[in-house]
């Protein structure tokens, strides 16, 4: 099981002028790589040559190109090679996600890749070999750097702001990651997690989750048990309230007294509507909360004990209109993401297992005879029969999709996987604020 740990680092002016330039570095050559691509793929569109084809869409082929590169542009050599090697992985991705879009191998909502601006999103630098080019020792982290002009290796060394927390082994480290924020520049451990004592998996105690738009999630359990997981419906009553004392709030003016303090120095009073109304919309958050903290930890538990391992869509919210921040935004946020985050937790506390499956095609997927719909299922669409001829099944949206999930989380688990994941009864799960209330669907 993975999971990841980040933590900020205290970085003096120097070294974070050293770390802005290893990722510029990065930045230029993903934009470089980029260049090649773009002209590699109008080349392809006329010739279909075999080679430029490999280059330019298999999962290393730009890769290949960095050693040239290096030669031609020399102050490469100062960033580490899985950096750069990264840089090149991420464009090859991003290209690949864009012909599987193209081909109805996934939504087709994923763009040609564009030119990064390193200003506007600083490049993070990869480490992803397990203790490759990176080396962790209390809360001083050695980072690789390339090599200077006399071929001589580089090296920064880095003071974490706090201790690594206690589960994480240092062995288990896979991958690190810097990144900034602002001003903040953290690290992002890749950490492969060991059970506290391994209870062994049944078989028939496994359970895949959907998360979805329309519900909380959509649950199909390997004992033949599919559950529709409701969204809590405390949520969107408190959100109005939220959005009626924002704007009332809004109303009332927050610069109200000028202020001066002994020294001299000034600041803005609110009004005392102002304060009371924020105090009220504080205090509506906080019950938001602490109410949602309490429908995902009943889930959680509810799952941990019916079942001896949990696996969740890696639902990313994609489509028109939504911008990367945004998507950022809604991933950390929203329900689906808080959820995995206390599901692995709850797991983790009970000796279960937790883990990820790969949403990519699930819906459109036929669980029975394996039939692809080209261009996905509308999500308006909630139940759809199977176009071919041969099976004609008829199915519940989610529920598809979670039995094609329950199948993907047993492969994840070496467990036996082959033929069907049939349903033998439904439910629904509706949180009263207290605990779960099972009902008909
Ligand atoms: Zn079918």
């Amino acid at each position: 099981m993975k999971s990841a740990v980040k933590i900020a680092l205290e970085v003096t002016k120097e070294q974070a002028v050293i770390l802005d330039s290893q990722s510029k570095m990065a930045n230029w050559l993903y934009n470089r790589l980029l260049e090649r691509a773009n002209d590699l793929r109008k080349r392809y569109r006329v010739s279909q040559d075999k080679e430029i084809g490999r280059t330019l869409y298999s999962e290393r082929g730009l890769r290949d190109l960095i050693p040239n590169l290096k030669i031609e542009h020399p102050f490469l050599k100062a960033v580490y090679s899985s950096v750069l090697k990264n840089a090149a992985l991420r464009l090859s991705k991003a290209i690949r996600d864009y012909q599987d879009g193209k081909h109805g191998r996934r939504a087709n909502t994923v763009r040609w890749p564009k030119f990064r601006a390193w200003k506007r999103t600083w490049f993070s630098l990869q480490y992803d070999e397990p203790h490759k080019g990176f080396a962790l020792c209390g809360r001083t982290l050695t980072l690789s750097l390339g090599k200077d002009a006399a071929g001589k290796q580089l090296a920064l060394v880095l003071e974490l702001a706090e201790m690594l927390p206690p589960w994480v082994n240092h062995q288990h480290i896979r991958q690190c990651r810097i990144v900034k924020e602002g001003h903040l520049y953290s690290v992002i451990f890749t950490v492969e997690r060991q059970l506290p004592n391994g209870k062994p998996l049944s078989p028939s105690k496994i359970v895949a989750l959907d998360p979805n738009h329309k519900n909380f999630a959509y649950a199909v359990g390997s004992d033949g048990k599919a559950t529709e997981i409701h969204n809590p419906y405390f949520l969107k009553s408190f959100d109005k309230r939220i959005d009626r004392l924002k704007s009332k709030r809004d109303h009332c003016k927050k610069k109200a007294h000028l202020i001066t303090r002994a020294d001299g120095s000034q600041f803005w009073l609110p009004s005392k509507r102002w304060l009371m109304l924020n105090n009220r919309l504080q205090d509506v958050l906080r019950k938001r909360r602490d109410q949602t903290k309490q429908f995902l930890f009943t889930v959680a538990n509810r799952l941990s004990h019916d079942y001896d391992a949990v696996g969740v869509g890696d639902y990313v919210p994609h489509g028109g209109g939504i911008s990367k921040k945004m998507r950022r935004s809604m991933n950390n946020r929203s329900l689906n993401g808080r959820f995995k985050q206390v599901m692995a937790w709850v797991a983790l506390r009970s000796g279960k297992q937790y883990l990820e499956w790969e949403e990519g095609g699930s819906t459109r997927t036929c669980h029975d005879c394996g039939f692809v719909v080209q261009g996905g299922i509308p999500v308006e669409v909630r139940e759809w029969d199977c176009p071919n001829a041969d099976c004609l099944r008829h199915h519940i949206r989610d529920e598809n999709a979670a039995r094609n999930g329950l199948t993907r989380t047993l492969r994840a688990l070496a467990l036996p996987c082959s033929g069907r994941r049939e349903v033998t009864s439904r439910r629904a799960w509706r949180f009263n604020g207290l605990g779960l209330t099972s009902g008909v669907r």
